[in-house]
């Protein structure tokens, strides 16, 4: 670990009786460790994913396991050359993650949480499923050998699918995966109380999978919800299964489309991408807001009018000063 800046994915369920208050002292303290990133806020817990200097990082860690609500979250820490975002969101909603699950609370019950080894030596038994709990988009990219993925476009569709899932499975060791963990402790929950009996969830997700088991029978990229947009988890038997979206050759470089208006996410090969400007087809090559190509296929979105206060009560706005 030599390169300054870490990446923290981490989520805690936990309870948080005031949301709001704890939203804004919680955006102030990233604020003055320089962090940037997005993490979500709710009554059930929080959800984040933030980037900063390595020393602002682990003190970020650190104030946050010194907290008793926060004193179990397992942070996964990537290294990085820079910021792996633009701004800084702390924001509340009503879940941390959006499963229309409200009902269910991991903490009373989840799937029975496996590390990364354990993940690794079970899943390719005979009385194992292997269950992907993310959207279309992330397993396209990426997922593991044999693993049963969901037709949905975001993760609050899950629940229409355990019906499905149901009919074939139902006397199988159901284990799930997502990114992190975190959509593993409601999707597990879910599906016990729909009568599935051992269900399993891989802790702390594919990141940890990738540091922990070294991304084993992973197959592609993991899809993150930073400017990296996908990145290696497997270094022991890594396979690539995407293919330029343009020429078909077998490649996994993620790019967005240059055409901010369709900002397709595909991998599109390097010559592909320089021919085309960063678009995934001619039409967008010729889009009129079609954005410079820089040969990453990465885009900054806007800054204008970025505050890194927005959000605050006016009350405070007038106290805090930056
Ligand atoms: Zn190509
Ligand atoms: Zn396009």
């Amino acid at each position: 670990m030599n390169k300054p800046y870490s990446i923290l994915l981490y989520y805690c369920y936990t309870p948080i009786a005031d949301p709001e208050e704890f939203r804004e002292q919680h955006h102030l303290m990233c604020l003055e460790l320089n962090l940037l990133g997005r993490i979500i806020v709710s009554k059930e817990g929080l959800n984040g994913t933030v980037s900063g200097l390595k020393e602002d990082c682990e003190k970020y860690m650190e104030l946050m396991h010194a907290d008793p609500r926060f004193a179990k979250i397992d942070f996964k820490v990537d290294e990085s050359e820079g910021h792996a975002f633009t701004k800084m969101h702390v924001r509340t909603k009503s879940e941390i993650v959006h499963s229309g699950l409200l009902h269910i609370d991991p903490n009373a019950r989840t799937g029975k949480h496996l590390e990364p080894k354990e993940f690794r030596d079970m899943k390719d038994r005979d009385d194992v499923v292997v269950l992907d709990v993310r959207s279309d988009y992330e397993y396209n990219v990426g997922r593991f050998k044999n693993a049963v993925t969901l037709d949905i476009e975001n993760f609050r569709e899950f629940p229409e699918k355990v019906a499905e899932l149901k009919e074939k499975y139902k006397d199988k060791k159901i284990l799930t995966y997502c990114t992190g963990g975190i959509k593993c402790e409601k999707a597990s929950a879910f599906l016990l109380e729909q009568g599935f009996e051992d269900v399993y969830q891989l802790h702390g997700g594919i990141i940890k999978y990738g540091k922990e088991a070294g991304g084993e029978d992973f197959e592609g990229k993991c899809y993150v919800f930073d400017n990296r947009v996908a990145v290696d988890v497997n270094s022991v038997n890594p396979k690539v299964i995407s293919t330029c979206y343009v020429c078909g050759t077998e490649d996994d470089r993620m790019v967005n489309c240059a055409n901010p208006v369709c900002n397709l996410h595909v991998a599109i090969c390097e010559k592909c991408g320089w021919e085309l400007e960063g678009a995934c087809s001619t039409e967008c090559k010729g889009h009129p807001e079609k954005r410079p190509y820089d040969g990453t296929g990465y885009y900054q979105k806007e800054m204008n009018g970025y505050n890194p206060l927005k959000g605050f009560n006016r009350k405070k706005k007038n106290d805090v000063q930056v």
